[in-house]
């Protein structure tokens, strides 16, 4: 079926929540993806950054389809050892001497951490101890509670009554989170490159003092890694940039190189608070996703990967910055989590834009075409893109 024929089924078939782009995608060979017309694009979106190890990655078949032969899936009733092997690595990398629960998404990664959190305070403190404080302009999932945990009012419709217990403070701004953190509050829960918000990195000092305000108050400092983790920002995670140690890390997009896998990553702190009967799924840490996660990890777990997506970053971000355009007013992010700051409102025009011309791009917040590229992306699918990137802009 070509794309009219596609799109008039999905239309009579699919539900409409999605303005979704006017191609149909097809196959994808590293960062190149070809629409159902054959026409090629290069992907600086993988995804929404799910794609991490690029398309038709050899590692991540093999790995998924020895795994496929052997187990595809058991209930967690049973032990098994990729998930195991995904737990130890992410706890030996980011030495927090955790544990990890599975979980399929970022949302319900954030749900898990937020149960953890409340049930921490619940186990020490008692009854009352359960608010949740968050940033404005956060993005944390689209389940009740984490739609609530979202620090955008426009999430906050429609699906009355929302989970209660969550206080929005701004970001970068230390005093506004101290004047929430009251009796009533249990954690702290934060992206630290806000990434649907627009890209915005937050400030490293006011990272410190939310660390430092948890640790007097016994709040759980919960990092939302779902997009800045995995290598994404030039670090295995994010946190170990702004050299914090956090409580709870959650994780999910890059995690499976492109199978849906979530983790609730918990440091020694509380990494015993959920227990039989407490938190559960049917699907969490199913030996399939997790032999795709084991690629992706021994894969960009390394520090020379690591420092090659650094490089990467770089080499993108100056190259849009030397296009010298007046219509880029800026690039900002880390790693390979950038944005192409344009007037307010231009965003989407210039995303639509960059698709006809060939380049996958997305937007966030109100002026950001954002990149999550590939992280093995090679440095001529960046110079195409660039080159394409030069005329649209
Ligand atoms: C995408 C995202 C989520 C939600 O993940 P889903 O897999 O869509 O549920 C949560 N937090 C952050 C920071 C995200 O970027």
């Amino acid at each position: 079926m070509n794309y009219q024929e596609l799109k008039a089924e999905e239309n009579k078939y699919v539900m409409n929540t999605y303005g979704r782009y006017p191609i149909a995608l097809d196959h994808g060979e590293g960062a190149m993806v070809w629409d159902v017309e054959g026409k090629k694009y290069i992907d600086l979106g993988s995804g929404i950054g799910v794609n991490s190890m690029g398309y038709n990655n050899k590692t991540i078949i093999d790995a998924i389809t020895n795994q496929a032969h052997k187990l595809m899936h058991t209930s967690n009733l049973f032990t098994t050892e990729p998930m195991i092997q995904v737990a130890k690595k992410l706890v030996e990398k980011t030495h927090l001497n955790g544990k990890v629960f599975f979980a399929n998404s970022g949302a319900e990664a954030n749900e898990g951490a937020i149960k953890l959190a409340r049930k921490y305070s619940f186990d020490k403190y008692g009854e009352g101890r359960y608010k949740i404080i968050t940033l404005v302009n956060s993005f944390h999932g689209r389940t009740v509670t984490t739609l609530k945990a979202t620090g955008q009012d426009r999430f906050h419709n429609y699906f009355f009554p929302f989970t209660e217990g969550f206080d929005y403070a701004e970001a970068n701004d230390f005093e506004s989170v101290r004047r929430k953190a009251d009796d009533m509050a249990c954690a702290v829960m934060m992206e630290l490159v806000q990434g649907e918000g627009g890209v915005l990195p937050l400030d490293a000092e006011f990272v410190k003092q939310v660390e430092a305000l948890c640790r007097e108050k016994d709040l759980l400092l919960i990092i939302d890694e779902v997009q800045t983790g995995i290598g994404r920002t030039g670090s295995l995670f994010c946190f170990q940039q702004y050299g914090i140690r956090p409580d709870v890390v959650t994780m999910a997009k890059g995690l499976g190189g492109g199978v849906p896998i979530g983790a609730v990553l918990a440091a020694e702190s509380c990494s015993n608070v959920l227990t039989p009967g407490t938190h559960a799924t049917t699907f969490g840490g199913t030996p399939l996703v997790c032999a795709a996660a084991n690629a992706v990890l021994d894969t960009v777990g390394d520090g020379q990967f690591l420092a090659k997506v650094k490089e990467k970053g770089e080499y993108l971000k100056n190259g849009i910055l030397s296009i010298g355009s007046p219509n880029i007013l800026g690039v900002r992010g880390m790693g390979l989590m950038l944005a192409i700051i344009v007037e307010d409102g231009k965003h989407a025009a210039y995303a639509n834009k960059l698709l006809e011309k060939g380049v996958i791009a997305l937007t966030a917040g109100k002026n950001a075409v954002r990149l999550l590229p590939p992280l093995t992306i090679s440095k001529e699918e960046m110079d195409e893109a660039l080159t394409i990137m030069k005329e649209v802009f």
